[in-house]
């Protein structure tokens, strides 16, 4: 080992190969501090050659690697496990814009790049950059990619996957392959960019990446609406489409519960609401209009859907700090939950016109198992994508949790299996989501992932232990 690590000290520089535990830690924890992997090492390049030479000494000496960006993940796939065999490839170095195209609206970057800073970036070059996630101050780009964040913004442009023109990649042998073209248009044989993404760093180590940029539009307008029930969520969904076209931008609900908990973690919110009500969502509409047009429009809108009864309330941002303080309200559930204490958390997608009925088909059926279980449902209804969660009964132990997350996730994902959803919408399958897999994906779709891993991975260094 100490030969390898001489060698990586060789390519990198001393300061980039940690060894010592106090600064391996913070890479070695998940987000959610649920586990703690063991590593040779965090290796740091800085750049895709370094990335590509380290990757031939892994591959030499055959050390797994398991790659790293802003750590942010869910599902304890940029992780490793504990045996301490494999090293963990910080790709935050990698943090350079390459280009910015307006002209060609896309932006080359490299793979540790902040979402937060393709943004920036964007906004500055008069662009719009739209993947947006709560964590998106310390996710990367590459990390982005290779989980397809998906995000509040999906419903008008799409997840990472349909803002990626391409890629430039280091496979597992150590071969840079630079997919880097920035074409709308490219129908030359399999789409190589595409089995990357997605592929939660279990084919190879994206380094940088040609990005979409949009229009930047002129004005945003959000507000925040108060319903009875799931099923008027989707009825304003459905009809604020038809109303807005595509200026509708995101569409996110938030349950009565998910509202309180954001209420105890932020005492200073001022309520927006005289009074509680079952669910609420969050809307937003942008477009190139000036913000007065957009504004009386979108107000029109909402009181249509007032006076057919679709919305019970609505609060109008009147402007950029109600829109920001509305925001705040739907980006603090997760840290809200977290506080709270454990619960067990599914990432799941419907069609959206079987969300009403699912809710209520799980609700029903954790009551009848776990009567005082408390539910908080919330997500981008505009995508079919909700966050269920739910907190165990209020009277059950410590060391209960993983057999009742067991029977809670069965009880749960059986339903949306039985619906023909999916159970990760967008955090991906790491190792919280390997054994599900297995579960609910076909025979064929698993032995066709495991020809492709195969294929480009055969001697299986690449996240080993990740997905499949
Ligand atoms: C508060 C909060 C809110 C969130 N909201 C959302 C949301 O709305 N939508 C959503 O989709 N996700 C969300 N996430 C999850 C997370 O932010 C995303 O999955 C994000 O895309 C991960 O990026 P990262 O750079 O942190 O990747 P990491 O966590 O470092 O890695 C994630 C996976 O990608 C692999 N990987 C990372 N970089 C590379 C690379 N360059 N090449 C190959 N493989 C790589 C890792 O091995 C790992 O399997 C949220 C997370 C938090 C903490």
């Amino acid at each position: 080992m100490s030969e390898f690590l001489d060698q990586c000290r060789h390519i990198l520089g001393w300061s980039h190969v940690l060894t010592e535990a106090h600064d391996t830690h913070p890479y070695l924890n998940d987000w959610r501090k649920r586990t703690q992997g063991t590593a040779i090492a965090v290796l740091r390049p800085g750049n895709s050659q370094e990335v590509a030479q380290i990757t031939q000494l892994c591959h030499q000496h055959r050390i797994p690697i398991v790659p790293q960006g802003g750590n942010t993940g869910l599902v304890q796939g940029g992780i490793p496990d504990q045996t301490g065999t494999a090293v963990l490839l910080s790709l935050r170095r990698l943090n350079r814009v390459r280009q910015i195209d307006v002209a060609n609206l896309t932006m080359t970057v490299e793979a540790g790049c902040t979402l937060q800073q393709l943004q920036t970036l964007a906004d500055q070059a008069n662009c719009f950059f739209p993947l947006s996630l709560a964590s998106e101050g310390s996710c990367t780009i590459g990390g982005n990619l290779s989980t397809n964040a998906g995000g509040t913004a999906v419903l008008r442009y799409g997840n990472a996957r349909d803002l990626c023109l391409g890629l430039e990649v280091v496979t597992p042998q150590g071969e840079l392959w630079d997919g880097l073209r920035s074409l709308r248009k490219d129908n030359t044989g399999y789409d190589l960019k595409n089995l990357y993404i997605g592929a939660e760093g279990s084919l190879g180590i994206i380094t940088a990446a040609v990005v979409k940029l949009f229009p930047k539009p002129n004005s945003r307008v959000t507000a925040l609406v108060a319903l009875n029930s799931a099923s008027a969520a989707l009825a304003l969904l459905n009809r604020m489409q038809n109303l807005s076209g595509t200026n509708l931008c995101a569409f996110e609900l938030i349950s009565e519960y998910s509202l309180e908990l954001v209420q105890q973690l932020l005492p200073e919110l001022t309520p927006i609401f005289q009074e509680n009500f079952p669910y609420y969502t969050l809307l937003e509409v942008a477009s190139h209009e000036n913000f007065d047009t957009l504004q009386t429009q979108f107000q029109e809108h909402l009181e249509t859907c007032l006076q057919d009864e679709l919305l019970s309330d609505v609060a109008i941002a009147m402007n950029e700090k109600q829109s920001a303080d509305f925001w705040k309200i739907r980006e603090s559930i997760s840290e809200a939950q977290a506080k709270q204490g454990r619960n067990v958390k599914h990432d799941i997608s419907l069609p959206s016109s079987i969300i009403p009925q699912f809710i209520e088909r799980a609700q029903t059926a954790l009551h009848q198992q776990f009567p005082s279980s408390r539910l908080v449902c919330f997500g981008h209804l505009g995508d079919g994508n909700l966050h269920f969660n739910v907190y165990p009964p209020t009277d059950s132990k410590a060391e209960e949790f993983e057999m009742i997350e067991t029977r809670i996730n069965r009880c749960v994902h059986d339903l949306v299996h039985r619906f023909n959803g999916s159970i990760s919408a967008e955090h991906g399958i790491g190792v919280l989501k390997r054994e599900e897999l297995q579960r609910y994906a076909s025979e064929l779709e698993l032995r066709l992932m495991r020809q492709i891993k195969a294929a480009l991975d055969p001697l299986n260094l690449m996240n080993p232990g990740k997905l499949l």
